[in-house]
């Protein structure tokens, strides 16, 4: 008997984890950070759903965090299997896992700080550099299309999935001791679109009895774009940036969305074909990452220019130290500054912001995702204000979106990569995704001719009895650990833009005595 628990990813996007109990023991594919508002966040301080000290091996899709960011935690809980990644993940993951260990730790010591002076009691970071030092001696790569068997019993296998540098959907087979028969499973892990700069688009073979399917897209379909087109984009808007005589700072996920950017800028700085100007990248895990992009770019595909010069434009200014990043805070115009967080959260970008933000001819260019809640996603939303650091900003900078940069497959990809993987025996289950993409995904994957009966959207920690070529059979839905409305916004989003408001309105009103009015309404509101 088979029995896969979806733990995290289940109505969401981030946390991504799938358990498995098998008659071979048990084992657990990808091990991800919620990421989000506080009441997501606070999912990564709770326990696992399962044991991890039985757990006894794990199979790691890629490297991004929301899918591999709490394997120190699982070590940390006891966790000492080996950690089954291809090659380029095992590299990223050096500087990932260490790198989210450090904000762990920085996390925690901030509010540690808060909570000494308010004489609360301290918490303890997630996780620590140990752990994660822990968990990096404990990952093996294995190279795509290779079978290896974890354990007698289990046989696993990667296949590319044009998502990321090394990133992967894995084929596993269970032999059932019941039925006597070999059980298939295909997790796709994060797909990639058909048209990622870098990699081919996502494969894995055909016939399965249960497709585990991402469907972070399911309800969005975007307008078909070529690599080509793509650059002549972010060349119009790095034209429209620089002539308006400011800089243009550009918030950037530091694993391969920064190296896909610099590959297409210096491409068009050797065409000359944007105005003068220095790119800067400042942020440290972005440098570290584009060595490892350099270490494979003999395996990367769309590289226009001589692998020499990938990622090495006599204009780029690769930011290492603080001092330099403050240096860089000074420039007042002609420079392109690509920074992370992507979605402006944490890290060097927010230092930027504050330098160019309240600027009219400075350009903020959007390139990624921006999840609720984060400070990019209030600023794409059209915030007049902002708080950064606890300083309010006004924005007068251009705020400007390119929305074809994505890693992901959007809903035409993910159909067309579904039908291709069939025919399904059992069923498919549709994970990664909100409630809203995957039940428009769901009536999609219909009107293709997939029985709709066979269309699982498990929820939170919901699960599963699996048998080859069978429908499966849900174990019940266990008590939410968190209440999904939450997801989207929380009472702290709401928090943050009242803050702001607040603000906006008693700087719009003049009057001493209609401010103190104002607020002894709220202050009447408050007591009722
Ligand atoms: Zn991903």
């Amino acid at each position: 008997m088979t029995k896969l628990t979806f733990c995290g990813a289940a109505g969401t996007v981030t946390g991504s984890c799938s358990h498995i109990e098998s008659d071979h023991g048990n084992f657990v594919i990808d091990c991800g950070l919620f990421q989000g508002n506080k009441t997501t966040q606070s999912l990564n301080y709770g326990e696992f759903p399962f044991d991890a000290s039985q757990a006894e091996f794990l199979i790691l899709t890629h490297a991004h965090i929301d899918h591999s960011g709490l394997l120190p935690k699982l070590v940390k809980a006891g966790f000492k299997g080996t950690i089954y990644a291809t090659p380029p993940t095992a590299d990223l993951l050096e500087f990932m896992l260490r790198d989210s260990a450090y904000i762990q730790e920085s996390n925690a010591e901030r509010l540690n700080k808060k909570r000494r002076r308010k004489g609360q009691e301290e918490v303890e970071p997630i996780y620590t550099m140990p752990d994660a030092e822990t968990a990096l001696g404990l990952i093996e790569g294995v190279d795509y299309e290779t079978w290896f068997t974890p354990k007698p019993g289990v046989k696993v296998r990667f296949w590319n999935a044009g998502h990321l540098l090394g990133s992967a959907s894995a084929e596993v087979r269970i032999d059932d001791k019941a039925s006597g028969k070999e059980l298939s499973l295909l997790f796709s892990g994060d797909l990639g679109p058909e048209e990622k700069a870098f990699h081919p688009e996502p494969d894995a073979p055909a016939g399965h009895d249960y497709i585990i399917c991402e469907s972070t897209y399911g309800d969005r379909d975007r307008d078909d774009y070529t690599l080509e087109k793509r650059r002549e984009a972010i060349k119009q808007e790095l034209t429209r940036g620089l002539n308006r005589g400011g800089n243009v700072i550009i918030p950037a996920f530091a694993v391969e969305r920064s190296q896909e950017l610099l590959h297409d800028i210096g491409v068009l700085l050797n065409n000359n074909e944007i105005p003068d100007c220095d790119v800067y990248l400042d942020s440290p895990l972005a440098r570290k990452a584009t060595g490892v992009f350099i270490k494979y770019a003999d395996q990367m595909q769309d590289i226009a220019m001589d692998e020499e010069q990938l990622f090495r434009h006599e204009r780029f200014h690769i930011v290492q130290s603080v001092e330099e990043s403050k240096a860089v805070n000074q420039i007042q115009k002609g420079a392109v500054i690509i920074s992370a967080s992507g979605m402006c959260n944490a890290g060097r970008i927010k230092h930027h912001l504050k330098a160019n933000i309240y600027r009219k001819e400075s350009t903020i260019l959007f390139v990624g995702y921006q999840s609720p809640g984060t400070l990019g996603h209030i600023i794409t939303g059209g915030a007049k204000q902002v708080r950064i650091h606890g300083t309010q900003f006004k924005v007068a900078a251009e705020i400007r979106r390119l929305g074809n940069y994505s890693a992901h497959a959007d809903q035409g990809e993910l159909l067309d990569w579904v039908v291709e993987r069939g025919p399904i025996r059992g069923a498919l289950f549709l994970n990664h995704g909100d409630d809203d993409a995957r039940k428009v995904m769901r009536e999609m994957l219909g009107n293709k001719g997939i029985d709709t009966s066979k269309i699982f959207t498990p929820s939170f920690d919901e699960s599963f009895e699996l048998t080859p070529g069978s429908q499966p059979i849900s174990q019940g839905k266990p008590e939410p650990r968190i209440e999904t409305t939450e997801l989207e916004t929380d009472w702290h989003n709401d928090y943050a833009v009242f803050m702001l408001d607040l603000s906006s309105k008693l700087d719009e009103v003049k009057d001493p005595k209609q401010r103190r009015a104002l607020i002894a309404r709220l202050a009447t509101a408050l007591k009722e």
